[in-house]
């Protein structure tokens, strides 16, 4: 397993679909676009492989160029992680780890794809990096940091504001790459909102004309996530939001609009059958359900104020990783 390499952008790059990358480029690969400054910017997306609005977006800035023969004001470097998952328009195949965790020190042929591009990423000394992803929840579209630096946050808060501070899981590109150059997420909510294409078009053309310590000084919010929510082992779950015996939770189906918003004390989350509430896990991994949530007759109900993130309506999803997360304001 390695990375193929290419010099400029080839023209069928333009006629593919994340679904055609593979096929096309033969596996995971990296662009050299020479522009008239020659330090790059490094636009990453497709480490996972079902996430597709990074692929699109890149698609659409740099053809404006390539239509108009323009050089690029800068030079950049393109990284596409997981055609092969891609092509299964999957997060990753069953046979492979999650290529968004495999970026630190690792005994499997990924980490040692993952550690071969760092070696060469350190050489090519990039302004800063920016890695492009979709949620599988319906979330507004954000920008994430592992740094609370000047440079991070301006070069984040170009995207969006308010932004979110995560430093797990650790694995992650941001952060490897974040050891050399200010290196960011932008999260663009579910896969084909056009909205969110454009504003990440928008974003690389506003980039590429400058550096990340000539942009405005970064003054909005950053939020941290202080817990995960999980459903409990073997419980029955549903979004109708009706009470039904044969299951445990039956949330709101409007969960996800809870997403990035002030939650008020006594928000209903769920109709229960039981005494018992979902996890929430600190993380230490304590379950600091007692804090959050209360049953009050046959609803699961917020105990206070809180602001949550990524609820997703997706049972998969929901049960083999996280229902939500909460959220809480950072001081800079
Ligand atoms: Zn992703």
């Amino acid at each position: 397993m390695r990375w193929y390499n290419y010099d400029g952008i080839p023209s069928n790059f333009f006629q593919i679909t994340p679904l055609g990358v593979e096929k096309e480029f033969k596996g995971p690969s990296v662009f050299h676009i020479k522009g008239r400054e020659e330090r790059p910017f490094i636009f990453s997306t497709l480490l996972h492989g079902n996430e597709t609005t990074g692929f699109f977006a890149l698609q659409k800035f740099l053809e404006y160029y390539w239509d108009n023969e323009l050089t690029l004001p800068r030079s950049v470097i393109i990284i596409l992680g997981n055609p092969a998952a891609a092509a299964k328009s999957k997060r990753h195949l069953d046979d492979q780890p999650d290529f968004n965790r495999i970026w630190t020190k690792g005994e499997t042929p990924w980490h040692k794809l993952a550690e071969d591009l760092m070696t060469k990423i350190e050489e090519y000394n990039p302004l800063a990096c920016v890695d492009i992803h979709n949620t599988s929840g319906k979330n507004p579209k954000y920008g994430c940091v592992s740094k609370k630096d000047d440079l991070t946050l301006k070069l984040a808060g170009l995207f969006h504001s308010p932004l979110i501070y995560v430093t797990e899981p650790s694995e992650v590109f941001m952060s490897a790459t974040s050891k050399f150059c200010p290196s960011v997420t932008l999260e663009c909510g579910k896969p084909g909102d056009l909205e969110a294409l454009n504003s990440v078009v928008e974003y690389l053309k506003d980039l590429i004309e400058t550096k990340p310590e000539h942009l405005p000084e970064y003054n909005g919010d950053v939020y941290k996530t202080i817990a995960r929510l999980k459903i409990p082992q073997g419980a029955w779950i549903d979004f109708i939001g009706k009470n039904d015996p044969e299951v445990n939770f039956s949330f709101i189906p409007q969960i996800e609009k809870l997403n990035f918003n002030t939650v008020p004390k006594g928000q209903v989350l769920a109709k229960v059958n039981g005494k018992n509430v979902i996890e929430v896990l600190d993380d230490n991994n304590n379950n600091i359900s007692d804090q959050y949530f209360e049953i009050v007759e046959d609803q699961m109900v917020f105990k206070k104020e809180a602001f949550p993130s990524m609820f997703s309506t997706s049972i998969e999803v929901v049960k083999s990783d996280v229902l939500g997360y909460l959220m809480e304001k950072v001081e800079l």
